[in-house]
């Protein structure tokens, strides 16, 4: 099968969370199956332009429609880890693609619908025709949009589009300028049943055109799929998922098991796996240097995160002081976008500056992930929503237990080690309901209390999680399954 990922973001090359994970693990996992896979991306200036190899031009005179004129693009080709990603590099006066960063910008959904554009744009002009587009987030969702309202009769009549939601609290909200701007009907499509937004008649709303249009739509864990149709996690759109109900089904994430391996992974102090854990400890003691942490008994509790409200703030905050109550020790990776959550963050590292059982590190810095998952004995994840959620299920693989709140794919892989209905063989964490401090202290307490008072049983949890199987074997198999029912034959 010819399939072609439509997404903003890609590990290594341009990633600002787990879409980018996704992309990259979803891709490779169906490249070694035998399918021909690409990947396209707009040609951001902030590119890490040192992970793609052989950078040539593919198409130097692409022409993408704005407005009553057209924009010149080029098409470059790469390779990024062995996947063929063609980037789109638009010469526009708006400097689409040139911001400094993937997102942020006033002008977003003029930036990614021109992206979406551009896409089908390209597929024509060069001919080629994918069986599938996978399209992801709001940012790709005018692909499908597109794609029925004009390049099927452009010649794209066999190409089908899945597209996957990873997050509902960003659906690219707009003015129907952006429909405008793309030569598409505003009459037509500002409708209750097309991309009108349910929650505000006058606003354009990009991820509910691309649920209505594609032919099948995924969200990243089954208890998130439940969630946002049948909760306020929709964030306005449970009505339209439950109506598509027919063709909405959720598929758990897996994770890239070659980059996230501690067998081999080069960025850590000491690779180990099952059988040869102790080299946790020796992750643990370059963690601390690496950090200006005592080396004593204590255990290290981390937290790795985008620091935004999504991911519980307040209880994150929180766990900082209580872990040093706790007689733990505490590290933190965290970016912030937010100015006062990045102050919060700040204060909390400013007075923590001399701490010896204490380190925030604000920013993101994706080496020093790697040597925390390998050194942290726990990781928190007090998320508000989480739809998947990678961080817990690559710390299981570090052997670093996650502590998290049952909410999305957090519910769906995190096995409480005293209250779950799973066999004790299962159990790898903790899990707590309440979004209080109350709540969260309920499970952290319990696994510090864990790790101090009985190590062995904290080493079998460690291995529980290490021998669980989140590779992107299954998941991607059940992506070719939702492929192979979409495609023209
Ligand atoms: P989200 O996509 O909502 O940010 P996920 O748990 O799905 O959350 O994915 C997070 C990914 O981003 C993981 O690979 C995690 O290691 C990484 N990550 C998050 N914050 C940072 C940071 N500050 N520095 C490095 N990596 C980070």
């Amino acid at each position: 099968m010819y399939i072609l990922m439509a997404t903003p973001e890609c590990a290594p090359v341009a990633k600002a969370g787990g879409l980018g994970d996704f992309v990259q693990g979803l891709s490779r996992e169906l490249a070694a199956q035998g399918h021909q896979v690409e990947i396209i991306l707009p040609k951001y200036d902030c590119l890490r332009y040192d992970r793609v190899e052989d950078m040539t031009l593919e198409h130097p005179d692409l022409w993408v429609p704005f407005f009553d004129r057209a924009v010149h693009c080029d098409v470059e080709v790469g390779l990024v880890d062995g996947l063929r990603c063609y980037f789109i590099d638009a010469h526009s006066e708006h400097g689409f693609f040139n911001r400094g960063a993937i997102y942020g910008d006033a002008d977003d959904p003029d930036r990614f619908t021109f992206f979406s554009h551009a896409i089908l744009e390209f597929l024509v002009a060069s001919g080629r025709c994918p069986d599938i587009i996978h399209c992801n987030e709001w940012q790709t969702g005018l692909v499908p949009v597109l794609l029925f309202e004009r390049y099927t009769a452009l010649g794209l009549d066999k190409t089908r589009v899945c597209y996957s939601l990873h997050n509902l609290g960003h659906q690219g909200w707009t003015t129907p300028k952006v429909l405008e701007m793309n030569g598409l009907d505003v009459g037509r499509l500002m409708v209750p049943d097309r991309l009108q937004d349910p929650g505000n008649p006058q606003a354009v709303n990009l991820m509910k055109g691309g649920i209505v249009f594609s032919n099948f739509v995924t969200t990243v864990s089954p208890r998130y799929a439940w969630e946002i149709q049948h909760t306020d996690q929709g964030m306005g759109l449970q009505g339209v998922l439950r109506d598509q109900d027919r063709k909405f089904g959720g598929v758990l994430n897996g994770i890239d098991t070659t980059t996230w391996n501690p067998a081999t992974d080069p960025f850590i102090a000491t690779n180990y796996a099952l059988e040869k854990l102790p080299g946790k400890a020796e992750n643990k003691a370059a963690l601390r240097e690496r950090l200006g942490l005592v080396d004593t008994p204590k255990p290290i509790v981390a937290v790795v995160s985008r620091l935004d409200r999504q991911k519980g703030i307040d209880l994150i905050r929180h766990s900082i002081d209580y872990s040093l109550q706790q007689d733990a020790q505490f590290v933190l990776l965290g970016s912030a976008q937010e100015p006062a959550i990045n102050a919060i963050f700040w204060d909390a590292k400013q007075s923590l500056a001399d701490h010896p059982d204490a380190h925030l590190e604000l920013g993101y810095d994706e080496e020093l992930a790697h040597l925390i998952y390998a050194g942290a004995d726990m990781i928190v994840i007090p998320s508000v929503y989480e739809p998947c959620g990678l961080t817990q299920m690559i710390a299981m693989r570090y052997g670093c237990v996650p502590i998290v709140r049952r909410v999305g794919g957090l519910a769906d892989t995190v096995f409480d080690a005293n209250y779950s209905d799973r066999p004790y063989e299962e159990r790898n964490g903790y899990v707590f309901d309440e979004l209080t401090f109350e709540g969260l202290e309920s499970a952290l307490g319990r696994a510090i209390g864990l790790w101090q008072q009985h190590p062995d049983h904290f080493r079998q949890l460690r291995l529980n999680g290490m021998r669980m199987d989140n590779s992107w074997a299954r998941p991607a198999q059940d992506y070719l399954n939702i492929y192979q029912h979409i495609r023209v034959r």
